[in-house]
């Protein structure tokens, strides 16, 4: 079986998050999403809102499914019995950071390949944090994210916008 591990913060999942997750699902039997529970960054959705959002976008593919996990990701793929991470490439300032990543991965586990997908040039701007700072300031984010997750992402941007103010 070819199981594949896709790890991220998905702070929320996006649809550049949502392309490479269907063109992954493609060229495997099975993917996992693995969602990082990453104490060095203060998150807008707890590790089981990021995971519940998931669920809810890829359930229109099968050989999906979504996970959290905390650690080092070549451990978690290793737990998943999986031989191959999955990451996107979206710019030239993508790149450094995830080659580093990746050789220190197959550093660590000489089993383990990062497969790149390079991101759908229609989705190539979007990040989780542009996302965030456009509902901030009450911009509109349907294109960025799926239609789902749209309304968790203001309700909670309104939450903390009310919080700030007492
Ligand atoms: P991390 O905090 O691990 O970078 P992210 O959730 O920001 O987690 O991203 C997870 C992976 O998805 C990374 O490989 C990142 O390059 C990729 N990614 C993020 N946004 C996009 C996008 N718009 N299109 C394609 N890939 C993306």
């Amino acid at each position: 079986m070819k199981r594949a591990v896709y790890p991220g913060s998905f702070d929320p999942v996006t649809r550049g998050h949502l392309d490479i997750i269907e063109r992954a699902a493609a060229l495997v039997d099975e993917l996992v999403v693995g969602v990082l529970n990453n104490n060095a960054k203060i998150p807008l959705f707890s590790v089981e809102e990021r995971v519940n959002m998931l669920n809810e976008v890829i359930r229109h593919i099968p050989n999906v499914r979504v996970e959290a996990f905390s650690g080092l990701s070549v451990d978690f793929v290793k737990s998943c019995g999986a031989r191959f991470i999955v990451r996107g490439l979206r710019a030239v300032t993508d790149f450094e950071y995830e080659l580093q990543m990746a050789q220190t991965n197959r550093s660590i586990d000489r089993e383990i390949d990062t497969l790149f997908f390079t991101t759908a040039l229609q989705y190539a701007y979007i990040s989780s944090t542009i996302v965030k700072e456009v509902a901030f300031y009450g911009g509109d984010i349907s294109g960025f994210v799926p239609e789902c997750v749209v309304s968790h992402i203001e309700r909670r941007i309104s939450e903390k916008q009310r919080e700030n103010k007492v």
